[in-house]
């Protein structure tokens, strides 16, 4: 199988596209698909600060990676990494954040929970001193999320760079069907979350048109340090059928993933008259937006006798 641009020896096929690339016109690919997500999305503007969540998975590390390569000289990119504090997991992810951040000579903050909230995500069990299991993935995820906006504001980011691609924007979108949660389902996209309020560092996805497979590719071939260790805790069961279902679809009708992402987008202007209908109120606790009296952050502190308007970062 010959690169259908150079005539080199392909490594990859798009079957959807009936073309095949040699590792370096794949990695051209993915970097002006990235570049023009980002201009018709209106993602960045010159001159803004973007914080770059980075785990030091592929996803984290090559969005990293190709936002330096390309937005280095006009924006300034910050690092920011979370210390769960989950034992023979995270240790090894920070080691290759750091490093990437490093080799860039990127700025690098680490945030700890054991720092912030003076506990570890291992100890929530016996903190609760519930023998039942806790459902892990909404602790952590509920924690991330508030440091990570906390930490988006501290730098003064003006955007908060994620690096979800394709494949986890399509489960989003399935998942939330399931669920038939219309309001997160109505949230995901380029741009996710509330857009345009003071109290949110706005997120943006610049891989969410990019396929999970060709991110890992461009890593290997770029020999970016990634961590392939996945978290002990996770147990995101109706994800990973999610997932299967998906990549079972696109196995037999490649494109599936792209068409879904397409549907979807030409959905979403439709949705935005259930936006306004939606009660969105202030916790009373930290003023954060919810739908309901505190926030799903408060409330979870709360089990903890964890205050949550002590614990800011700024
Ligand atoms: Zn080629
Ligand atoms: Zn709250």
């Amino acid at each position: 199988m010959k690169c259908s641009k150079c005539n080199n020896k392909a490594i990859y096929e798009r079957k959807w596209e009936g073309r095949a690339y040699c590792g370096s016109c794949l990695s051209e690919q993915v970097e002006r698909k990235v570049k023009q997500t980002i201009r018709e999305n209106n993602l960045i503007e010159k001159g803004e600060i973007i914080a770059v969540g980075l785990s030091g998975g592929k996803d984290s590390t090559t969005l990293l990676y190709i936002l330096h390569k390309y937005f280095s000289k006009t924006n300034q990119i910050i690092a920011i990494s979370i210390d769960e504090g989950i034992e023979g997991y995270r240790n090894e992810t920070l080691e290759r954040a750091k490093k990437l951040a490093c080799v860039l000579g990127i700025e690098h903050k680490i945030f700890s929970y054991k720092k912030i909230f003076g506990i570890n995500l291992d100890e929530i069990p016996e903190i609760l001193g519930e023998k039942q299991k806790i459902n892990w993935c909404t602790w952590c995820g509920v924690f991330r999320r508030y440091i990570l906006n906390q930490a988006a504001k501290a730098i003064n980011a003006d955007k908060l760079a994620v690096g979800h691609n394709l494949d986890d924007e399509v489960q989003g979108i399935f998942m939330n069907f399931f669920k038939g949660d219309l309001s997160r389902f109505q949230r995901l996209g380029a741009k996710p979350g509330i857009i345009g309020s003071k109290k949110f560092v706005q997120r943006i996805k610049p891989f969410f048109e990019i396929l999970e497979k060709e991110i890992l590719i461009y890593a290997m071939i770029n020999g970016i340090p990634f961590s392939n260790a996945e978290c002990p805790h996770s147990e995101e069961i109706m994800r990973r059928t999610t997932a299967e279902m998906i990549n079972k679809l696109e196995f037999e009708y490649p494109g599936t993933k792209f068409q879904i992402l397409n549907f979807y987008e030409k959905l979403r202007p439709f949705m935005t008259a259930v936006e306004i209908k939606e009660n969105i109120r202030s916790c009373e606790n930290c003023g954060e937006p919810t739908s309901r009296t505190n926030c799903m952050a408060c409330e979870l502190f709360d089990k903890l006798n964890l205050n949550l308007i002590e614990k800011s970062l700024q």
